[in-house]
C-alpha cells in the first residue's frame, strides 16, 4: 500500500513491532541485474520488511557529468522492479526541485515515519567510501545503518580508512553481491557499441532503452 501524499510505501502501522526499511539508493543510469540482486540479497539477509527504490532526482557528485533523464531511469526502475512485491519503485528523490542530497531524503524519511521503523540506506560500496564528504555527513550517521554492495574481492580499505578518520559513528554493513561485477557504465558501452543487453538488465528496460533511444542505441537496431 502506498502513502497519497508522497510515493513511498506505508509502514509502522503495528506500534507493536519494529519494521526494517530498505532505501536502494542510486542514479540508476540504467538499472541492471546487478541492483536487483544487491536489493534481494539484502532484504533477505537484513530481514528488511520491504525495499524502495529510490532514484535519484538530479544526483549531488554528478552535476558535471551527462545523466539521463530522471523521468528516463525511474521508467527503468518501475519496469525491473514492477514483478517483485517486496521491491517498491519511489518518485519521492524524483519529485524534489534542486540537487538530490542523501541526507535531505533520509531526514524527510525520519521525519515521516514513526519511532519503530528503521531506515538501511543500501547503496555501492564505493559511494559509501565518500560518505564522509556527503552534505550534513554527521547528520547522516544518526538517520540511518548504511549497507555497501560490493563485489568480490573488492577491498574495503579506503570505505574503513575514510570513515575511521572522520570520527563520526557510522553504522556500516557491507555485503558481497557476486553479481555486482555487472556496472551501468558497462550497459550503456555495450547499448553503443550495439551489443545485447541479454541477462544483464530485464528485457523490458533493454525495450526501454531501444525505444526511447538512450546511450545511442539506434532507432531499429535492437540487439536481442
Ligand atoms: P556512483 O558514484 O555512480 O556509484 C558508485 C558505485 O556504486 C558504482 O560502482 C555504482 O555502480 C555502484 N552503485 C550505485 N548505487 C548502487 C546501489 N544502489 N547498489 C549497488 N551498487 C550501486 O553512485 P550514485 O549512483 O551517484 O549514488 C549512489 C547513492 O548515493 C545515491 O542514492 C546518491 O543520491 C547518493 N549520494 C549522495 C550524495 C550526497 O548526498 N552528497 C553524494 C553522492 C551519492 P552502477 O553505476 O552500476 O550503479
Amino acid at each position: 500500500m502506498a502513502d497519497k501524499r508522497y510515493d513511498l510505501p506505508i509502514l509502522g502501522t503495528n506500534p507493536d513491532r519494529t519494521y526494517r526499511l530498505g532505501i536502494m539508493g542510486g542514479t540508476f543510469d540504467p538499472i541492471h541485474n546487478g541492483h536487483l540482486v544487491a536489493a534481494e540479497q539484502a532484504y533477505a539477509d537484513l530481514d528488511l520488511d520491504i525495499v524502495v527504490f529510490m532514484t535519484a532526482g538530479r544526483p549531488a557528485f554528478k552535476q558535471h557529468k551527462k545523466v539521463t533523464s530522471g523521468e528516463d531511469r525511474y521508467a527503468m526502475t518501475l519496469l525491473a522492479t514492477s514483478d517483485n512485491p517486496h521491491f517498491y519503485p519511489s518518485r519521492f528523490e524524483i519529485d524534489r526541485a534542486g540537487i538530490t542530497y542523501t541526507s535531505d531524503t533520509l531526514r524527510l524519511l525520519r521525519d515521516y515515519y514513526p519511532d519503530n521503523v528503521e531506515i538501511y540506506f543500501i547503496t555501492g560500496a564505493d559511494a559509501i567510501a565518500d560518505i564522509v564528504t556527503w552534505n550534513h555527513s554527521e547528520d547522516l550517521a544518526k538517520l540511518a545503518t548504511f549497507v555497501g554492495a560490493t563485489r568480490p574481492g573488492y577491498n574495503l580499505d579506503r570505505a574503513s580508512r575514510a570513515i575511521d578518520d572522520s570520527g563520526i559513528d557510522f553504522n556500516v554493513i557491507y555485503l558481497e553481491i557476486p553479481a555486482l561485477a555487472i556496472s551501468s557504465s558497462y550497459l550503456r558501452s555495450r547499448v553503443a557499441k550495439g551489443q545485447s543487453l541479454r541477462y544483464l538488465t530485464p528485457d523490458s528496460v533493454t525495450g526501454y532503452i531501444h525505444k526511447h533511444q538512450l546511450y545511442g542505441a539506434k532507432a531499429g537496431k535492437y540487439a536481442d
